[in-house]
């Protein structure tokens, strides 16, 4: 028996787990390397840096249809915390420089062509 900060809890042996996924399509691995690809090419709304570290939105992990948890991205050069669909900005971070300003428009232009 193992114990971690939630408490003790036991480990299933590995030919137990690989006997239980017989027959099952791996949905879990294609979607987490497509969702970390999309992620990998976002951009942060408020300065423009690539890539941004992703991590579980704890507020709402789960959605109907998702087989993994949704992730938010924080942007590693100025803190801004943002949802990668909707580029909402969920604080405000540190004021961005004048050439981030410059690059965060040419960003959104070109967005907006697309
Ligand atoms: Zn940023």
């Amino acid at each position: 028996m193992k114990e971690n900060s939630f408490g003790n809890y036991v480990t299933m042996d590995e030919q137990t787990r690989l006997k239980l996924l017989e027959g099952h399509v791996d949905v879990l691995t294609p979607a987490a390397e497509e969702q970390n690809k999309r992620l990998a090419s976002v951009r942060c709304p408020n300065c423009g840096v690539r890539p941004c570290q992703p991590f579980i939105d704890c507020a709402r992990p789960f959605v109907s249809g998702e087989v993994l948890p949704r992730k938010l991205l924080n942007c590693t050069n100025c803190s801004v915390t943002f949802d990668p669909d909707s580029l909402i900005q969920l604080n405000l971070g540190r004021l961005p420089t004048d050439s981030e300003k410059m690059a965060s428009m040419f960003i959104n232009v070109k967005r907006s062509k697309e």
